[in-house]
């Protein structure tokens, strides 16, 4: 006999496909019709993501990156990202198309392979790279923030990992900075110079709770400028750690 939970679940699956039927839901990276059992990301694209291994890689080019800015502990990035090439179409969809489960969908896996690398261990809490206010606004999330909960969920998914929290209330992104895209990299670090602040109130209250080493998560890795911007205030309170969806080469 099927039992009420079998019943629930068995109709949920019924409405996906029903819906897939109707509106077929695409692969994000080749377009191609998902099967229900697939989330966001048809399985061969899946295999064939451009993976860093920097989970498991001490000393890796995220690092390098950024220890010739800031002096972090480690960094991790879940691809080899490329603006033209199609897994680029990843973020591309998730921030601008306002795709959340596909966000959520590669915070996991890059959380899930952060726990089974062994290097982000003594992490004791995740916090997104804050907004301005008023782009979050207008954007209506901040992409940092849905990857932080999908790198917390896939933490805890694995007998390895463990539960984290994700603080968004530590830092405040003070000034409206112009989009880095096209700055020359000392434009870069000027421009985001000083564009953080830290909550000294909260900063002290985790300390108090044994929150010492800090996951600052952002969705790309590119010159790391905005990234040292945040990490800098941080580092007086914490040790900070880096994690982006994102690795441009
Ligand atoms: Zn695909």
């Amino acid at each position: 006999m099927s039992s009420w939970n079998d019943i629930v679940s068995g109709t949920r699956y019924s409405f996906k496909a029903l819906g897939d039927l109707f509106f077929p839901r695409r692969c994000a990276v080749c377009e191609a019709i998902l099967t229900c059992d697939e989330q966001n990301i048809c399985n061969d694209c899946h295999t064939d993501i451009p993976y860093t291994r920097f989970w498991s890689w001490p000393e890796n080019p995220a690092e390098e990156r950024m220890w010739s800015k800031v002096g972090i502990e480690s960094a991790v990035s879940l691809f080899f990202y490329r603006y033209t090439g199609s897994y680029g179409h990843i973020l591309h969809k998730f921030k601008y198309g306002c795709n959340i489960p596909l966000g959520i969908e590669v915070g996991r896996d890059l959380g899930k392979k952060m726990a089974l690398g062994g290097r982000f261990g003594d992490i004791d809490a995740i916090v997104p790279v804050p907004l301005h206010w008023r782009r979050q606004w207008s954007r209506g999330f901040n992409q940092a923030e849905i990857i932080s909960r999908g790198v917390a969920e896939g933490f805890a998914s694995q007998p390895e990992g463990k539960s984290i929290t994700v603080i968004r209330s530590l830092v405040k992104r003070t000034k409206k900075t112009a989009t880095q895209t096209r700055l020359s990299g000392k434009e870069k670090v000027e421009n985001v110079k000083n564009a953080f602040h830290v909550n000294q109130k909260v900063a002290s209250r985790l300390l108090s709770k044994g929150i010492n080493h800090i996951l600052l998560v952002d969705d790309v890795l590119t010159s790391g400028s905005t990234l040292a911007a945040c990490a800098t205030p941080l580092m007086k309170y914490f040790r900070v750690s880096v994690a982006t969806i994102g690795f441009v080469e």
